[in-house]
């Protein structure tokens, strides 16, 4: 297999944007590349299905103006003229009664909070996007951060229920480093400081970066399998000598993951045990997120964040009102995200008792909503969807080049503080294609 000079002969497991990006840019290297993918769709948590004649992504997904390398990347592939932005608004359904929450300005009329602690939170806001020595905040909780910088009512009112969409019931283990940068990210994607956030979306959604990167691929030679799930990394004295798939042994010089890590563990060999171990300690949350497809809009805002004792979820989005979609024919999307873990029995709540409890919910969200509303809808599922980064992430976060001679990793938690994003996946793979070049 190998060719003479001094390419490699790399195999790429998983078919995200990790995978592709990582394929496409070991390729511009000069090496040849096969990109191994389990199911029959590329893009893993970016995918899109076909929803009623229209491909639409199975979890919301937006751009902000900092995502320096997505931006970068479209532009090489040609997608630049793509990108649209759009000022977006946001809105906060506090006791049954929706508050915009979009601007500074919004922030102050925000009455579920005591006026000091609107101050107080617009002063963290404004702290926090001026931060950079972010290691400081890695061995505080976001909780004790927050709440001695805004106190107690506007931590529980404001962000604690935004740390639930994410982290469901780990929301109080989250360190106070990655919920900086989550709001650095967000407060830089303003283009000014009284603006509404500016976000962003590839016309044609992710699926258009993924059908062009795929061709990129194998226009550079490279292929690629679907529907090819590797079960182990097949290893020589100690050494990486190729994968195994659909019960064959197929040699090469090292592989590059980009699959969660817990299903990384699962394809490693009982010999890298210490290491599986290593990579055990990040702990993992699943998600089930609804998608309705409905004849029209819940509120006039992409995003609401939810703090409601009789609602069960912590937000909508509302994806419509930020791409509005044209092929839709007028039809809105809203997701309805909740974050678990796996052995939460709602992870396995039946797909029917999910859309009554929520149809019950949207009424509160929406005075005049009826379910005759819904058109369609949906629910997916995933393990794996977000690291749960507790104090001190930075020390058990692997790095790009594993223990063992010939394996590479891509993944989210190698972004700490930065939250996961498709953007930093990109900028991930680009630096491992450097990694693997230098060796
Ligand atoms: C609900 C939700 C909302 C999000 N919103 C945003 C957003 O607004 N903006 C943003 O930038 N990011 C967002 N993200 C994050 C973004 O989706 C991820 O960071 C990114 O898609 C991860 O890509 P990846 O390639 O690293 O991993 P994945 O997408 O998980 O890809 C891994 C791939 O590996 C495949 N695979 C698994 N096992 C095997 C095997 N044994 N053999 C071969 N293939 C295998 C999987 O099928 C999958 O295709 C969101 C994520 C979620 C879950």
């Amino acid at each position: 297999m190998r060719k003479s000079g001094d390419e490699l002969n790399i195999a790429v497991v998983g078919g995200g944007i990790s995978g592709l990006s990582a394929a496409y840019f070991l390729l511009k290297k000069g090496h040849n590349v096969c990109l191994f993918e389990r199911d029959p769709t590329l893009g893993g948590l970016a995918a899109s299905f076909e929803f009623g004649g229209s491909f639409i992504e199975k979890y919301y997904h937006f751009i902000c103006l900092g995502d320096q390398d997505l931006i970068d990347l479209c532009e090489e592939v040609g997608l630049g003229p793509k990108l649209s932005w759009r000022s977006t608004k946001m809105s906060f359904l506090y006791d049954g009664k929706l508050y915009p929450f979009g601007t500074p300005l919004d922030l102050l009329f925000f009455r579920p909070v005591s006026l000091l602690g609107r101050i107080r939170f617009g002063f963290n806001i404004i702290y926090a996007r001026s931060l950079t020595y972010w290691q400081a905040l890695e061995n505080e909780s976001a909780r004790a951060w927050l709440t001695r910088h805004i106190g107690k009512q506007a931590y529980e009112v404001i962000w604690e229920p935004l740390l639930k969409i994410k982290f469901g019931e780990y929301a109080d283990e989250v360190a106070a480093s990655w919920m900086w940068h989550r709001i650095h990210r967000v407060a830089k994607s303003r283009k000014g400081f009284l603006a509404r956030e500016m976000l962003g979306y590839l016309v044609g959604g992710s699926k258009m970066l993924f059908d062009t990167l795929a061709d990129r691929v194998r226009g550079l030679g490279g292929e690629i399998r679907m529907s090819s799930p590797v079960t182990s990394v097949v290893l020589k004295d100690g050494a990486v000598t190729g994968v195994r798939c659909n019960n064959e042994d197929i040699d090469f010089d090292c592989v590059v993951s980009t699959v969660a890590l817990p299903l990384l563990c699962r394809m490693l060999p009982k010999e890298c045990a210490d290491y599986r171990a290593q990579l055990a300690r990040v702990k993992f949350i699943g998600v089930v997120c609804m998608i309705l497809k409905l004849s029209r809009t819940l509120t006039d805002s992409f995003w609401v964040n939810i703090n409601d004792p009789r609602i069960s979820f912590n937000g909508i989005i509302e994806y419509t009102n930020l791409n509005p979609r044209p092929d839709l024919n007028g039809s809105k999307i809203a997701y309805i995200p909740f974050y678990l873990m796996t052995t939460n029995k709602r992870y396995a709540y039946k797909d029917d008792d999910l859309l009554q409890e929520y149809a019950a919910a949207l009424r509160l969200v929406s005075a005049d909503f009826s379910p005759a509303w819904i058109q369609d809808w949906h629910v997916f599922r995933d393990p794996y969807a977000q690291a749960i980064c507790t104090a001190n992430f930075s020390q058990i976060v692997p790095s790009q080049k594993a223990p063992v001679k010939g394996l590479y990793l891509i993944d989210s938690t190698q972004l700490y503080p930065s939250d996961r994003t498709i953007s930093g996946m990109i900028g991930l793979a680009k630096k491992l294609a450097g990694v693997v070049q230098e060796e």
